[in-house]
């Protein structure tokens, strides 16, 4: 099952919704062709890289050190007698931050023109730089962040190629706390006087998850925003940013305990020529190439273990909800990379947490992914900094096993 099924189903005429795997192309004669996607099957990977935030005040007001090394000149990183190598190591005498866009996220917006979902997930316990990282934030860090930055490329590729190409997007925010899905942007279908209002949670009802018969993913009920300018797409951003549930526990005040999910529906119309020979014809030598992918942007809970967060009662029993997606999201990634278990057909554990079940159609196949641990260097968080590499360093591996369908 390709990632753009769901997609085209939902046109309702697609005469491919089962085992779709490819592009569609629609000749002058109006019928869908699917074009070979078999050179982005082949490279199919989890990129994985580190992110190492700077000491923050807290930190060095408690006299702490840092406690991890970088390579000069490579992605390696070492703690204690540990060593790990990524993709890319950013920070702390890595790579400067700010090439982390061009390095991981300018490929997977390539792709998303082209027809290919893409996943991009940020992933470390509580305080670690995640919400920075990518700019789900609603105070400084969101400017800086890594959505911005997918929001401006996105409109000036839009802008060089809106002569040829007609352009739809929608945009959907969801948070996914306690197993359940939350729709953030729900005020915004409400009022839109609201949008830039209070930080009111008015609204908020679970959504379900539904599997189409062609095994696309949908949520009923959720609110999708259709944006036509930056400033639209980027007040959908903050409201639900700031309609995102926190808490507080002993490890960070404004501690995020749901998994947040920004999702970019990029749809594509565009005028081609056909590739009958003899035919130079404008007019009758036009056919239409339909385009459709979603790019997820997930702010992931806190990977920290539950008995570190002091909690008990509800907040407890949050912790062990996020650990569920996250553990599920591991062994899936996994999976996905397991080529020997694939090929006997071990069926990949999509259904073993909402977060999974969610990104299914985004998380392997044709899908690229992008994980983005992020670590404090501080020796107080030495454990949990472990905790991290070994995580990434997990779904690393998969890079050298490429998932080919044939
Ligand atoms: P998380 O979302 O993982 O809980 P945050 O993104 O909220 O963590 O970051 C925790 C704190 O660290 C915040 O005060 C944030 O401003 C700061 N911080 C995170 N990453 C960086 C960075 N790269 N540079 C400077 N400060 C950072
Ligand atoms: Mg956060």
């Amino acid at each position: 099952m390709g990632p753009h099924s769901g997609y085209l189903a939902r046109f309702g005429e697609n005469p491919m919704d089962e085992g779709f795997e490819g592009l569609a192309v629609k000749n002058k004669e109006n019928d869908l062709i699917v074009t070979n996607s078999m050179e982005a099957s082949e490279n199919c990977c989890v990129k994985v890289a580190l992110h190492i935030r700077p000491l923050i005040d807290d930190e060095r007001l408690q006299g702490c050190k840092e406690c991890v090394t970088v390579t000069p000149g490579k992605p390696q990183i070492k703690i204690g007698p540990h060593s790990f190598t990524f993709d890319h190591v950013y920070g702390s005498g890595g790579a400067p931050s700010p090439t982390i866009f061009e390095d991981c996220i300018s490929p997977l917006i390539h792709g998303l023109f082209q027809g290919y979902n893409a996943t991009v997930l940020a992933y470390g316990q509580t305080g670690s730089g995640k919400t920075y990282t990518m700019g789900t934030g609603s105070g400084d860090g969101c400017q800086t962040g890594l959505i911005p930055q997918v929001m401006n490329a996105l409109f000036n590729k839009i802008e060089i190629l809106k002569d040829q190409t007609e352009f739809q997007m929608q945009v959907s925010y969801i948070e996914i706390l306690n197993e359940e899905v939350c729709d953030l942007l729900d005020s915004l279908s409400m009022k839109m006087e609201t949008i830039n209002g209070h930080a009111a949670k008015v609204g908020r009802h679970p959504i379900q998850i539904r599997e189409k018969s062609n095994g696309a993913i949908t949520l009923a009920g959720l609110t999708e925003v259709a944006v036509h300018s930056l400033r639209e797409m980027a007040t959908c951003l903050d409201q639900g940013s700031l309609n995102r549930a926190t808490g507080s526990t002993n490890m960070n005040n404004q501690s995020s305990r749901s998994h947040a999910i920004f999702t970019i529906t990029l749809e594509q119309m565009r005028k081609i020529r056909s590739a009958f020979p003899g035919n130079d014809t404008p007019d009758e030598d036009m056919g239409e190439e339909y385009f459709c992918a979603k790019l997820h942007l997930v702010d992931l809970a806190g990977s920290e273990r539950a008995k570190r967060t002091g909690s008990d009662g509800l907040r407890l029993k949050e912790g062990i909800h996020i650990n569920k997606g996250l553990l599920a999201l591991g062994n899936v990634i996994s999976a996905l990379g397991d080529e020997k278990k694939r090929k006997e057909g071990v069926h990949v554990p999509y259904r073993d947490s909402k977060l999974t079940r969610l990104l299914q159609d985004s998380l392997g196949g044709n899908s690229k992914t992008v994980m983005i641990a992020c670590i404090s260097p501080a020796d107080i968080n030495a454990e949990e900094s472990l905790n991290t590499l070994k995580y990434a360093n997990r779904a690393r591996n998969i890079q050298n096993k490429p998932i080919v369908n044939r």
